[in-house]
């Protein structure tokens, strides 16, 4: 399977997420991926997303742009957007670490992420925006269940 390559771009609306991690699940099916490695891949572009609505735009409607790169067995993605930025990154990243706690959030998005993903990365700059990098490898199809 040679390279592939997809861009999305939507507003920063709760009901897009379904349809971003669906949309990136679907462009990695050619990948053959096993039920457990597009669960991960789908929850992790859906807390990605998610921050981006939550954090990034805090309600108002920003654009999110996801693009994703496939090359033999693995799956890079990345999560753009031009929100708030994250004050300090390092802090940001730690487990329960969140700025909204009175509002339903545990902190474990980034968590989730990195554990779910094989690569994960975060650049942000305040007041420009975020990028969150994720990449997923995926094992020979014989292995897969
Ligand atoms: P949960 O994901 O469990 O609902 P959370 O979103 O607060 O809670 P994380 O996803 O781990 O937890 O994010 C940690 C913190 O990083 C957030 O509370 C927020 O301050 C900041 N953050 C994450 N993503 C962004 C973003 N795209 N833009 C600005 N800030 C962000
Ligand atoms: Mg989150």
């Amino acid at each position: 399977m040679t390279k592939n390559y997809l861009k999305l771009q939507f507003y920063s609306l709760p009901c897009n997420q379904a349809f971003a991690r669906d949309a990136v699940a679907a462009f990695c099916v050619p990948l053959n991926p096993s039920l457990s490695e597009l669960s991960d891949i789908k929850t992790a572009v859906s807390e990605a997303v998610t921050n981006c609505t939550v954090h990034a735009y805090r309600g108002n409607l920003g654009i999110i742009t996801i693009e994703c790169e496939s090359d033999e067995r693995s799956l890079h993605i990345k999560v753009i957007d031009t929100g708030r930025g994250i004050e300090d990154i390092n802090k940001a990243v730690q487990p329960f670490f969140t700025t909204l706690p009175g509002d339903e959030r545990s902190g474990m998005g980034f968590t989730i992420m990195q554990t779910f993903m094989d690569d994960f990365k975060v650049n942000s700059i305040k007041g420009e925006g975020t990028v969150v990098y994720m990449t997923k490898n995926l094992k020979v199809e014989t292995e897969n269940a």
